[in-house]
């Protein structure tokens, strides 16, 4: 046990101290301003725009919102900015950018648009995509004039989801991170001049409002001292990320249970219950999608993540059988098909399966998964409660929870298969040993989730709507607050996260302000 706890929180220790390196200088300046402006931020003065979560979408907004000349108030629930970037794999997708001109890419919005209606077979919003694929190119080169660097090599076909068709597909090389440094560093000017004051552990709890649906005139939040404080401006927007560190919320949109702690802590649905209580309503539910790959640390719901397997047969072909709880297979395992596993993960019981094999094929196998050498994985049989052994088939079934007979009728089948090099039930080609001989060995991969899936509704103009699709005067919203489904339907699309709430961001803060004349 104390071996768990080590390695765990060293994996975790280094995962933070990335992130802290990487935007210390910046904080630095941010929070001198806050606390120069601090509690005596004017709260009965109007600012043109409140910006809600100073992270992803909300930093450049901010900053752009700032640059034309409004004064800008950013309140920020954490101790710090950064929001989910500060753990975000910071991958986006952009198309018609400088960056694949000076490749000599040819691509544009419109296949980028097509794309990721062929991944998510047209279960994407179109207006919402339009919007996003319009202007991620002016967003990726903001970023990259302002100095973010993508890796070498970049920008490509894909990395985790889906291929696109056109390399258009990047991220720099400390993900979240590297596009975090930027943000803040374009943001220092405006907190030093004033155009932006900054609050940070200020979380915005309710909209003021003209009546039911209404229009907004401000937000009431509460600092660490814990009383409420009314701020006024001409325009309210809710840039607080999603709701999947809400495990009430996400069960109630979702339908499923999430098992894994593994977004960030104030993802708590606050821009869905304000949306809501303001007149507007959610959508994109139907669109849930676990992700496939994820072994969680312990069996403690919500777990901590504790690594991912491969399983892209590109980088290692299946050696195990994945069975549910039922023991039967599911899906063929040497599928080059991301979409098609994570949508079969989902049809299974608790959007979770077992990888099972023997010590030959522990023996003769890659590593598991390319994050740990094979001794790692080894002993990680005798630390990790998702992680088991046993000598029989029987034994491991007791161990796992899989029902006993539908795996012994599972591995008996497969052993057929491969011994005849016919995979009889799912045309699986690649079956180099059978599962024979023990000791017996699973690993318990459990579906997860890394942005949700539904989000509050907005028009083209990113003005949160009445289901009637009455614009709320004053409210708009951008980021993962309007749900995976908007951006990328039930399928993943890589970088369709992060890019849309930069470019909303900046689109946002370009556009909305009613400036004083
Ligand atoms: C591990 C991980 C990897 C990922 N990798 C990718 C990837 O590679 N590519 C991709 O496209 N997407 C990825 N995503 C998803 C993507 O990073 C997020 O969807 C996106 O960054 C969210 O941006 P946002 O501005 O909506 O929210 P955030 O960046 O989370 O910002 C919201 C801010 O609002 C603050 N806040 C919340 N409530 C309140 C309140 N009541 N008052 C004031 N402030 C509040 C929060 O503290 C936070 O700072 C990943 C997510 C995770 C967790």
């Amino acid at each position: 046990m104390a071996l768990r706890g080590r390695r765990l929180s060293k994996r975790r220790f280094l995962g933070q101290l990335g992130a802290l390196a990487g935007v210390a200088v910046a904080n630095s300046a941010a929070s001198h301003a806050a606390s120069a402006e601090g509690s005596s931020a004017p709260s009965d003065g109007l600012w043109d725009v409140i910006v809600v979560g100073a992270g992803t979408a909300g930093l450049p907004l901010a900053t752009f919102a700032a640059r034309r000349g409004a004064r800008v108030l950013l309140i920020e629930a954490a101790p710090r900015t950064g929001g989910t970037l500060l753990l975000s794999s910071g991958q986006m997708a952009a198309a018609g950018t400088k960056l694949q001109k000076s490749l000599g890419i040819v691509d544009s919005p419109q296949d980028h648009y097509d794309d990721v209606m062929r991944i998510s077979r047209g279960t994407a919003r179109p207006d919402i995509l339009r919007l996003a694929v319009d202007n991620a190119a002016a967003a990726a080169d903001w970023l990259v004039d302002s100095g973010f660097k993508p890796r070498e090599g970049h920008p490509v076909l894909s990395g985790g989801h889906e291929p696109y068709t056109k390399r258009r597909y990047f991220w720099g090389e400390h993900g979240g991170i590297s596009v975090l440094e930027v943000l803040e560093r374009e943001i220092q000017p405006e907190i030093a001049r004033g155009a932006v004051t900054l609050l940070l552990e200020t979380e915005v709890k309710s909209l003021i409002q003209d009546g039911a649906h209404g229009a907004v005139r401000g937000v009431v939040a509460t600092g660490t001292d814990g009383k409420p404080v009314r701020y006024l401006g001409r325009s309210v927007v809710l840039t607080c990320g999603g709701y999947v560190s809400n495990g009430e919320m996400f069960a109630k949109y979702e339908g499923v249970r999430d098992y894994g702690d593994t977004v960030y802590a104030y993802s708590r649905g606050a821009g869905i219950t304000m949306g809501l209580a303001a007149g507007g309503y959610v959508r994109g539910q139907e669109c849930h999608q676990p992700l496939f790959n994820g072994v969680l640390a312990s069996e403690a719901i919500p777990a901590p993540f504790l690594l991912h397997l491969t399983t892209d047969p590109k980088f290692r072909p299946a050696w195990e059988i994945w069975v549910n709880v039922h023991g039967e297979r599911f899906v063929r395992e040497d599928t080059d098909s991301f979409d098609e596993r994570e949508k079969a993960l989902a049809r299974q019981p608790d959007e979770r399966c077992w990888f099972v094999f023997d010590q030959a094929i522990l023996d003769a196998s890659p590593p598991l998964s390319r994050e740990w050498t094979k001794d790692e994985i080894v002993e990680g049989f005798g630390i990790y409660p998702t992680f088991y052994k046993a000598d029989s088939v029987d034994g491991l079934a007791r161990a796992t929870g899989i029902d006993a007979a539908g795996l012994q009728a599972t591995i008996t089948a497969y052993n057929g298969y491969q011994a005849n090099g016919k995979d009889g039930l799912l045309d699986r080609q690649h079956m180099p040993l059978p599962i024979s001989r023990g000791p017996y060995y699973a690993i318990r991969m459990q579906g997860y989730y890394l942005l949700d899936a539904a989000g509050l509704a907005v028009d083209d103009r990113l003005r949160v709507i009445t289901e009637k699709g009455k614009p709320i005067p004053n409210l708009y919203a951008a980021g993962e607050l309007l749900g995976m489904a908007a951006f990328q339907g039930q399928s993943y699309c890589g970088g369709m996260s992060v890019m849309p709430a930069i470019a909303f961001g900046r689109l946002l803060g370009n556009s909305i302000l009613p400036l004083r004349a």
